[in-house]
């Protein structure tokens, strides 16, 4: 089963004109359900206009620090603009537990690690940042944050008492967009070229022992092939995707029609709660979580573009390809991991199992 569970607004501060940062509180019985590892983020749900929506933020602050989440503007943007504007201390928002696995299990001791974010994508890295700092008096971290001008920085001024305290530890390095720098090298954009410019002066990929990058996709797939190019091998290099471009719902729609109505159908297990649940499916056009919600399944989702880890399942028959995959490594996808809001039947049977469900 699938829970949302309430959460207390306990503060709100507009970080910058176009940002606010909200602190949250579980319910005492619920603490041990929101305890988190750095890097992982919540998932809300609300309902706009009677249609419900569920959007991921990820936990800007430590484990020490309690729940937190940083959450910028979109234009036009449903649930952003609702935080910005109408959120208030003492509201209630329903949440999951906190998933993902952006972050690192490993022992941080005396190692050197990187972060490259972009605008909002600083949110997951400045947890790291603090429990990596904190965590391990030896840690060194060297932050690489692009943005369109000083005043859009998220946490500027937390980043500048960070770098207060670990003098030595420490390094930010602001990259603006928008405004001329004194220093050419600090003007632009975040790519490969100014990647590149970086290395060795400022950032040292080869002395670094894993690369943690947040922000839009160009960006992230600059960055990481930058630092591969550096040396840093690929299974260092982690990377939150805030979202991705999805193919049009009404084609896929359509799609899902036409193989119906010419019976092309395929026979589909899913597990869930360990009760299996079986229906017959499109071949084409409908994706397995779409499947398995249309036959009444609670199967957990959240941003169904392939981005976070809500989703997942594991095949345990048959076999499926997925359309993206910005979530699981390929180790995992060669254990039979799937992400089932990108996943389409290609055999004429299937069983995928939601684990811990
Ligand atoms: C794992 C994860 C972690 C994340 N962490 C953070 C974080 O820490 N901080 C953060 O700020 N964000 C984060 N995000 C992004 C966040 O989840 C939302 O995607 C973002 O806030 C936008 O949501 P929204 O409801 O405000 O906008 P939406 O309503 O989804 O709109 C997004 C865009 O689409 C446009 N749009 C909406 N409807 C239509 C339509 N019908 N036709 C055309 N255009 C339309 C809007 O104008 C807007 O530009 C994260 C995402 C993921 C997956």
């Amino acid at each position: 089963m699938q829970d949302f569970f309430p959460l207390t607004v306990t503060d709100i501060n507009h970080d910058t004109r176009d940002a606010v940062v909200v602190t949250l509180a579980p319910r005492a019985e619920d603490a041990d359900r929101f305890r988190f590892r750095p890097g992982q983020y919540l998932t809300f749900r609300r309902d706009f206009d009677g249609e419900e929506l569920r959007r991921s933020y990820s936990i800007c602050a430590t484990p020490e620090e309690g729940l937190r989440v940083g959450i910028k503007r979109v234009e036009g943007g449903a649930f952003s603009t609702f935080a910005k504007g109408d959120l208030n201390i003492g509201d209630t928002l329903e949440a999951m537990p906190p998933q993902g696995r952006f972050g690192t299990e490993e022992e941080t001791g005396g190692k050197h690690y990187l972060g490259f974010a972009a605008g909002s994508g600083i949110t997951p890295i400045l947890s790291l940042i603090k429990s990596i700092l904190s965590g391990n008096d030896q840690a060194k971290f060297t932050l690489v944050y692009g943005n369109r001008s000083v005043s859009s920085v998220m946490f500027r001024r937390e980043l500048g008492d960070l770098k207060d305290r670990y003098l030595d530890r420490f390094n930010v390095i602001h990259v603006f967009s928008g405004e001329a720098q004194e220093i050419e090298l600090f003007s632009g954009r975040i790519d490969a070229d100014k990647c590149h410019a970086l290395f060795g002066p400022w950032v040292r990929p080869d002395t670094a022992e894993m690369a943690f990058i947040c922000g839009p996709e160009g960006m992230m797939k600059d960055v990481a092939s930058a630092l591969e190019e550096a040396g840093m091998p690929k299974n260092r290099i982690k990377f939150e995707l805030f979202g991705a471009a999805q193919p049009g719902r009404a084609k896929l729609k359509a799609r899902a029609e036409a193989a119906r109505k010419a019976g092309n159908m395929v026979k589909a297990t899913v597990i869930m709660d360990g009760a299996p649940h079986t229906f017959e499916m499109p071949r084409e056009g409908q994706s397995v979580l779409e499947a398995a919600r249309e036959h009444d399944i609670d199967a957990p989702f959240s941003c169904k573009a392939g981005v976070c880890s809500t989703c997942i399942g594991r095949v345990k028959k048959g076999d499926v390809e997925m359309a993206q995959n910005y979530a699981l490594e390929d180790y995992e996808v060669e254990a039979g991991l799937v992400l089932t809001c990108q996943c389409y039947p290609v055999s004429d049977e299937i069983t995928i199992e939601y684990e811990g469900h």
